[in-house]
């Protein structure tokens, strides 16, 4: 039984992370003309409206979203993002935010193909009906090991693999390595962007020096800490590791981190990490 609903987090802080990063990578692929694969394994709705009673109840996107809505950045990855917010919400006001796949969906070309996996049976029926009878995008009510089993490789042999679990099941930070290592094995030169939660800094930690170690070139990790109080419940720092990174991202994102972080950051306490895991 999955209680989770993204709804109640949309475009909090990291939201902005990944969908920052996920945007970065797939404009990255939109530089050759060959197709490629997106594949979300956690896709949530797709698409949240602020005025939402689930958005209304925590209203995390106050600490995300809303507090850079407004912003005028110096980094080209941060312009990125807001112009891509901004282009949702034409009318000037913070409406709506995107899910991971509305991102995918409105990036993607007419020769790529997205596949949009979720488990949950009213965040799938929202799913299947805003993609899916766009052409080029698969929704599947399926588990995210399942679908990352049945999928890989896929026939374009470049792409993005989105792994965004809630982390409802403590045995998804043990579970990860070993389902990438295998995911690995059959499409080697995948990015796979691996997003986590900061709840107990040992099992974070844990499962980022478990992916640190797997078979790959590359391994790019980010963090950020808004210096929230660590002894207080729930999650006070995210990050992402990015297996076969673009080759600019990590130095992009040594540009963008520090003004990200600044416009986010909550207390002193807080600190980014732009780091390579290999
Ligand atoms: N990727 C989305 C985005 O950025 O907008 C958010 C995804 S949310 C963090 C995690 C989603 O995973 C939830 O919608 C939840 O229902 C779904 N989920 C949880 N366990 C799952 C599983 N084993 N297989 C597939 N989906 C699952």
């Amino acid at each position: 039984m999955l209680s989770y609903r993204h709804g109640f987090h949309a475009g909090n802080f990291a939201d902005v992370l990944k969908h920052l990063v996920q945007i970065q990578i797939l404009e990255y692929l939109k530089k050759k003309d060959a197709p490629f694969y997106y594949h979300d394994t956690h896709a949530g709705s797709g698409l949240y409206a602020i005025a939402d009673p689930y958005m209304q109840k925590n209203q995390e996107y106050q600490s995300g979203i809303e507090r850079i809505w407004s912003a005028e950045p110096l980094a080209p990855l941060l312009n990125d993002y807001l112009a891509f917010i901004r282009m949702l919400n034409p009318e000037g006001k913070l409406a709506y935010y995107p899910g991971s796949p509305e991102v995918a969906s409105r990036l993607v070309r007419d020769q790529d193909r997205i596949f949009l996996g979720e488990r949950h049976t009213t965040d799938f029926t929202n799913l299947s009906e805003q993609y899916g009878r766009q052409n080029g995008i698969h929704c599947e009510l399926i588990d995210a090991w399942d679908g990352l089993k049945a999928k890989l490789p896929p026939i374009e042999r470049r792409g993005l693999i989105l792994i965004d679990p809630s982390y409802e099941i403590k045995a998804d930070y043990t579970q990860i390595p070993r389902v990438v290592q295998d995911a690995l094995l059959r499409f080697s030169n995948g990015i796979f962007a691996i997003w986590y939660p900061v709840i107990d800094t040992y099992v974070s930690d844990k499962l980022v020096q478990k992916l640190g170690r797997l078979t790959a070139n590359d391994i790019l990790h980010l963090q950020l800490d808004l210096g929230r109080d660590r002894s207080a419940p729930g999650m006070h720092a995210c990050g992402m590791v990015i297996i076969n990174p673009p080759y600019t991202l990590a130095d992009s994102m040594k540009e963008t981190m520090p003004e990200l972080f600044g416009l986010l950051a909550e207390s002193r306490r807080g600190f980014y990490k732009v780091e390579s895991l290999k």
